[in-house]
């Protein structure tokens, strides 16, 4: 491991003031599961490391009127699991969360350093997509609403700029009488990242139409993918079993996964199509 200065800043303003006087040399790090292991691989080397822990402000998790849900950027992956607030108001999420690698990991990372990573085989960025989430990004000047859907730029690359924190995330609800899944394909072990992800939400009239679909995919690609050709085929349209294949094919064209250990490119497309066929049809049949 490297030498480094930790730091611990108990304000946002003496945060800033932190990554101002140490620019480039400093690194903001929130529950570490992600910084230590890089500072150990020397792939960062921050010789000042600015700890968010103890900034009351960033661990609350409270309604924002509509159902939608505030959520500390310090919140961890567990409380997101077990919160009431979140599993009575937001399901969808409290299941994904779930579905992050051990209790133990949980227990220790964070909503924003989970979104900061930018590790496009995480598990909540589709179901945040999905749901329409944004996030807060704070800086010394002031603050700015970044939508999760624009947040990630290319491979572990986010919309995040040097002095920025991200201090919150909004969280809508899904629409009334619409069904929502997280399905996490894993063929290796119950704690394993995706080999392939889908978000899905349905809205569907008492026949059948769809009247609103999002599908958002994750570990298919350098960022999670919002399959909208796939939703263009069922929005306003009967959910019948074949325009659901006929979306779930359209899938294979927008994405684009990494060959490697978890399998290869092209089972990887098959496998975005099988399992965004079956979220969606799981998400009609939770609907209404
Ligand atoms: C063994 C293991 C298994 C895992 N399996 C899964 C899995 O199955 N599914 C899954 O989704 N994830 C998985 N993860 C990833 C895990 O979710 C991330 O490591 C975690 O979300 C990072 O959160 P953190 O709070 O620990 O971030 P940190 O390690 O503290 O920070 C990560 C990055 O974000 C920056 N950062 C942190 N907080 C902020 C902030 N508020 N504002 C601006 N920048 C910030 C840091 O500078 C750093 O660059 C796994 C991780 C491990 C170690």
């Amino acid at each position: 491991m490297i030498d480094f200065e930790y730091h611990s800043p108990t304000s946002l303003d003496e945060a800033f003031s932190l990554m101002d006087q140490y620019g480039d040399d400093a690194q903001v790090m929130s529950g570490g599961t992600a910084l230590v292991l890089m500072m150990k691989q020397r792939l960062v080397q921050p010789g000042h490391v600015i700890g968010l822990r103890k900034i009351p402000v960033l661990s609350s998790i409270a309604s924002d009127g509509d159902g939608a849900v505030r959520v500390g950027a310090l919140c961890t992956q567990r409380q997101m699991e077990t919160d009431p607030l979140v599993r009575q108001s937001l399901p969808l999420v409290a299941d994904t969360y779930s579905k992050v690698a051990t209790v133990r990991i949980r227990s220790m990372s964070t909503v924003g350093g989970g979104l900061v990573h930018g590790d496009p085989n995480q598990d909540p960025p589709p179901t945040l997509i999905a749901l329409g989430a944004s996030v807060v990004l704070s800086s010394k000047g002031g603050e700015r609403v970044v939508p999760v859907e624009d947040l990630f730029i290319d491979y572990f690359e986010t919309d995040v700029q040097s002095g920025e924190i991200l201090t919150s995330v909004l969280i809508p609800q899904a629409p009334a009488g619409s069904g929502a899944v997280y399905t996490k394909f894993l063929p290796r072990t119950a704690d394993d990242y995706a080999t392939v992800s889908v978000a899905a939400i349905v809205d569907a009239d008492e026949s059948n139409n769809c009247r609103d679909v999002r599908i958002v995919l994750g570990a298919s690609g350098v960022t999670p993918i919002r399959a909208k050709e796939a939703e263009a085929l069922l929005r306003q349209r009967p959910l019948t079993e074949e325009n659901i294949r006929a979306s779930a094919a359209a899938v294979k064209e927008a994405v684009d996964p990494l060959d490697d250990f978890r399998g290869s490119a092209d089972y990887k497309r098959q496998m975005a199509e099988v399992f965004t066929r079956r979220a969606v049809t799981q998400a009609l049949s939770l609907g209404r």
